[in-house]
C-alpha cells in the first residue's frame, strides 16, 4: 500500500475563534499550527488566509505570501493553496481565484463541481474548471481536485480526457459538508469505486465524520486530510488545542494499522512532483 499522505487544513474559512479559541488568524499563527503539523508528521498544508485582526477570511497575495515563506523557510512541507475564492468580489471572479498560482505553490485546491454549500451555493461552472485546470498546468502547479458529490469525479474524468491534468491526478473527496455528500463507508466506496485507474485520492470528512472516515481512508490504501477547516472537536466536547493533535492521533492510528507515514520527498514523488521546492530557493 502507498505510504500515507497527511494533509492538515488548519483553518480554512469558515471556523471562528468563538467555536475555538486555538483557531489561527494571522500569517504567523497559520504557518506555526502548519508547522506544529509537519512536526507531527503532517506533509501538506492546506492554506487558507484570515484578516489578522477580525479573522474574517481573506484572500490577499501578501497574506499567502507571508504563510507561504513561513513554512517553506521552516520545512519542506508541501503547500496547498485554495483557489475556492468562496468569499471574494471580483469583476473577473476566475482570474482573481488564481491568484495563489503567481505563489508557485506546490499545489492549489481545484474545485470540479457546484453545490449548495450550508447556505450559500458553491459555484463551479464548467468554464471556470476547464480554465483552473489548464492556468494549473501551465504554472506547473498540481491540482487537488475536490469533489463533493459523484458527477464531480465525471468531470474531473472529461477534464483528464481534455489532457488538462498531468498523471497521477490526484483527489481530495470531500464529504459531510452541508449539502454534499455524505461522509459514511457506503459514501467513500462509492466514490473510491469512480475514481480512475492510477490516481491518488485523500478524504476528509466534517465533524465527529473526521475521525471514522479518515480510518477508513488509511484501510483503504487513499490519504487523508485533517484539521480545523473540517472539524474543531478531538472528541465529543473537547474542543483541539491545536491542529497537531489530529495530526498526531492520525498518525498513531496509522501505526496501529501499519500504515507507513510519507515523508515530504515521498510525498512529492508519490503526487508526481519535482523533487525540488518549485520557489527555486
Ligand atoms: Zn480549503
Amino acid at each position: 500500500m502507498e505510504k500515507l499522505i497527511i494533509t492538515a487544513a488548519v483553518c480554512g474559512s469558515v471556523p471562528t475563534r468563538q467555536q475555538n479559541p486555538n483557531v489561527p488568524y494571522t500569517p504567523s499563527e497559520i504557518a506555526e499550527e502548519a508547522l506544529r503539523c509537519w512536526r507531527a508528521g503532517a506533509t501538506v498544508a492546506h492554506i487558507h488566509v484570515r484578516d489578522p485582526l477580525t479573522g474574517e477570511p481573506a484572500f490577499k497575495q501578501e497574506l499567502f505570501t507571508e504563510v507561504s515563506e513561513r513554512i517553506r523557510d521552516a520545512s519542506d512541507m508541501l503547500v496547498n493553496l485554495t483557489t475556492s475564492g468562496f468569499n471574494i468580489q471580483a469583476d473577473n471572479i476566475n482570474g482573481a481565484r488564481l491568484m495563489p498560482l503567481t505563489l508557485k505553490p506546490d499545489l492549489c485546491s481545484l474545485d470540479v463541481g457546484s453545490l449548495n454549500f450550508r447556505g450559500r451555493v458553491f459555484i463551479n461552472p464548467p468554464e471556470w474548471v476547464q480554465d483552473a485546470a489548464a492556468r494549473m498546468r501551465d504554472a506547473g502547479v498540481k491540482p487537488e481536485m475536490e469533489v463533493f458529490e459523484l458527477g464531480h469525479i465525471r468531470q474531473a474524468a472529461d477534464l483528464m480526457k481534455s489532457g488538462l491534468v498531468d498523471d497521477p491526478p490526484y483527489f481530495q473527496i470531500c464529504l459531510g459538508i452541508n449539502w454534499g455528500a455524505d461522509a459514511d463507508l457506503d459514501t467513500l466506496l462509492a466514490f473510491k469505486a469512480r475514481l480512475p485507474q492510477g490516481c491518488q485520492w485523500s478524504v476528509l470528512g466534517t465533524g465527529k465524520n473526521q475521525l471514522p472516515i479518515t480510518t477508513h481512508a488509511m484501510l483503504l490504501g487513499g490519504h487523508v486530510r485533517v484539521g480545523f477547516e473540517d472539524n474543531l472537536y478531538l472528541s465529543r466536547g473537547v474542543k483541539a488545542k491545536t491542529n497537531a493533535q489530529f495530526v498526531e492521533r492520525t498518525v498513531e492510528l496509522a501505526r496501529i494499522l501499519q500504515r507507513e507515514i510519507a515523508t515530504c520527498q515521498e510525498a512529492r514523488s508519490i503526487l508526481g512532483l519535482k523533487a525540488e521546492l518549485s520557489t527555486g530557493r
